[in-house]
């Protein structure tokens, strides 16, 4: 049992001059507040996005998630829709429209509090229902999170509707345990359907709405009942396919209690299954509501992070804030984003593996197989055979003096491109770069090289002669100091291995590709063609590859165009468009 050294609640709001504080125990959450939508949309959720936006930054929440439910069949309907003879739950205009709605409320609100979106994704059978739903999915942009959900059963009738619906689902299945292995079956099925287009599995013993919930779930660790046995294969395949369960603090108000049941939630923590948290509210007075009972749930059950998503990428995020090494979750988050990039979409679900050094050692207790990386101050994370090394701290720069090419130039589009194009004329490799902006309008560039001497004086003497006046100066020598890094608020120090230190910015590039000279100068050549401004490069290399990260201009659009056509000598090119909150 854990206690609690702070009483919490989110009533609390400590003041400080006259900014609110956040609450100590605030959820990112995940399964958050349905809000309004539209006539043409099933009625679900009153308020409006802005008025909810504008109370959570009244409250000094951090963030606000709003969740939209994809259209229905028609023949998928809740009593009561029928009734009112609602038809519009197909609801294409408020849905299509729903993005566009939250990118306004981003441009309006984006730099008070942080703004997701995600999708409920309705089950509504593994035919025609997959179809329609594989259609939805792909037209809903720009989601942070799709929350895969059962509420109506193969019949047609929903367990959640009302207890006349359920007593009718009951009575036509033959009892409550049927009930129950009919809904099980259906979430399955669901997982197995839909695994690739969902990253969390909503309110997983949504039933216990109107029926009692069965002995043998309760006993779910030791029932040898059909219901534990098929409880336990689908927890099973939530933990294969990586998704997360939602804790969902709905079922409080309406008499239930949490969902899942904490028979559950047990054994999904046995199989390390990832929870994410939310209210599920559909009224801008739940905003917020218990929080602090949730976050306390899942810790008794022995978790001690839950995630939240940004742009399908998960986010680890600690359940208790007390000592809470905010800068260092940050950081360990612009890791998993780096590395997750890296990976097509199904994949970049998959939590990584991580390793924890000097002060992000703390981390070790709370990551049941990470490893320790000793005084070394970084955090390592690993999926496959892909890693990338990262640190709030700048690396250690060698001080010794060393032999290159120094270069002093304006800082335009395709100048860069010009030093490489005649060094590699002369079969030049280039091995380090350091480059650097200054605020007149020039850069600097100095690049350790290798290849004959005369050959490099050969090239310096032709940009001299052909660069016109984007050269300030450009000469060799034996004697440079080695120039410090651009400063950052966290650095990049290794990518699978190979040591890349560079200072992490919004829009960077990776490209690993084949070692040999000239190879560098497509990308450096395709980048000028599309007048994309270099700010900042580093190049390493390991047997036959050639690395390099490149730190580029923040409005550079048509990046991801141009990397698909560098051709067959490229392995590995990734648009690092990062969105974390540690860049
Ligand atoms: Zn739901
Ligand atoms: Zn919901």
């Amino acid at each position: 049992m854990v206690n609690f050294t702070h009483s919490i609640s989110t009533k609390q709001f400590l003041m400080s001059g006259n900014k609110i504080q956040p609450p100590e125990y605030f959820i990112w959450e995940t399964h958050g507040i349905h809000a309004g939508t539209g006539n043409d949309h099933v009625k679900h959720g009153v308020d409006e996005l802005e008025k909810i936006t504008e109370q959570a930054i009244a409250k000094g929440h951090p963030n606000i998630s709003f969740i939209i439910h994809t259209p229905r069949l028609t023949r998928f309907r809740y009593a009561a829709e029928k009734r009112l003879d609602v038809k519009f739950i197909r609801g294409d205009n408020a849905y299509f429209n729903y993005p566009k709605k939250i990118e306004k409320l981003k441009e309006k609100y984006g730099n008070e509090i942080s703004i997701k979106y995600g999708i409920e994704l309705e089950w509504l059978g593994a035919d025609l229902g997959l179809q329609w739903n594989r259609s939805k999915i792909f037209q809903a942009q720009n989601a942070d999170f799709v929350i895969g959900s059962l509420h109506f059963s193969k019949e047609g009738i929903p367990y959640d509707g009302s207890q006349e619906e359920a007593d009718q689902l009951i009575k036509l299945r033959g009892g409550v345990e049927n009930y129950w292995l009919g809904y099980i079956e259906e979430l399955i099925e669901m997982v197995d359907c839909s695994w690739e287009m969902i990253q969390i599995v909503g309110h997983l013993d949504l039933p216990k709405l109107f029926a009692p919930i069965p002995q043998a779930l309760l006993e779910l660790d030791t029932s040898d009942h059909i219901l534990a046995r098929r409880m336990r294969f689908l927890l099973e395949m939530i933990s294969e396919y990586n998704l997360a369960l939602d804790v969902n603090l709905a079922g409080i108000n309406k008499g239930c209690g949490i969902y899942p049941h904490q028979s559950i939630l047990q054994r999904a923590k046995q199989l390390d299954i990832p929870i994410s948290l939310g209210t599920d509210t559909h009224s801008i007075q739940n905003l917020g509501n218990h929080f602090e009972r949730g976050i306390k749930f899942a810790y008794e059950v022995g978790y001690k992070h839950y995630l939240s998503f940004s742009k399908t990428i998960p986010e680890k995020r600690p359940l208790r804030n007390s000592g809470f090494k905010e800068e260092k979750y940050k950081v360990m988050n612009l890791g998993i984003e780096m590395l997750n990039l890296r990976f097509e979409d199904r994949k970049q679900r998959r939590i990584p593996k991580f390793s924890f050094g000097g002060e992000f050692r703390t981390f070790l207790e709370h990551h049941k197989n990470a490893t320790s990386l000793g005084d070394f101050e970084a955090i390592r994370i690993r999926k496959g055979n892909k890693s990338v090394t990262i640190s709030n701290s700048v690396p250690e720069n060698s001080s010794s003096k060393t032999s290159g090419l120094l270069s002093h130039h304006r800082d335009d589009p395709g100048v860069l491109s010009m030093i490489f194009n005649a060094l590699a004329s002369e079969e030049i490799n280039v091995e380090t770069a350091y480059l650097n902006t200054n605020n007149d309008g020039t850069a600097t560039a100095f690049l350790t090289l290798s290849g004959d001497e005369n050959a490099i004086k050969e090239a310096v003497e032709f940009v001299r002669g052909t660069g016109g006046d984007s050269f300030i100066e450009i000469r060799v020598g034996d004697n440079f100091d080695i120039p410090e890094l651009q400063k950052g608020k966290n650095y990049l120090l290794e990518v699978d291995g190979v040591n890349l230190p560079i200072a992490i910015s919004k829009q960077m590039i990776l490209s690993i590709h084949n070692n040999s000279s000239g190879v560098l100068l497509i990308l450096l050549s395709a980048l000028a063609s599309q007048n994309i401004n270099i700010k900042d490069l580093k190049l390493g290399q390991r047997g036959n590859k050639g690395y390099a990260i490149l730190g580029i201009e923040e409005s550079s659009n048509s990046v991801s165009e141009v990397l698909k056509k560098l051709g067959p000598q490229f392995f590995e090119t990734t648009h690092l468009q990062l969105g974390s909150e540690g860049v």
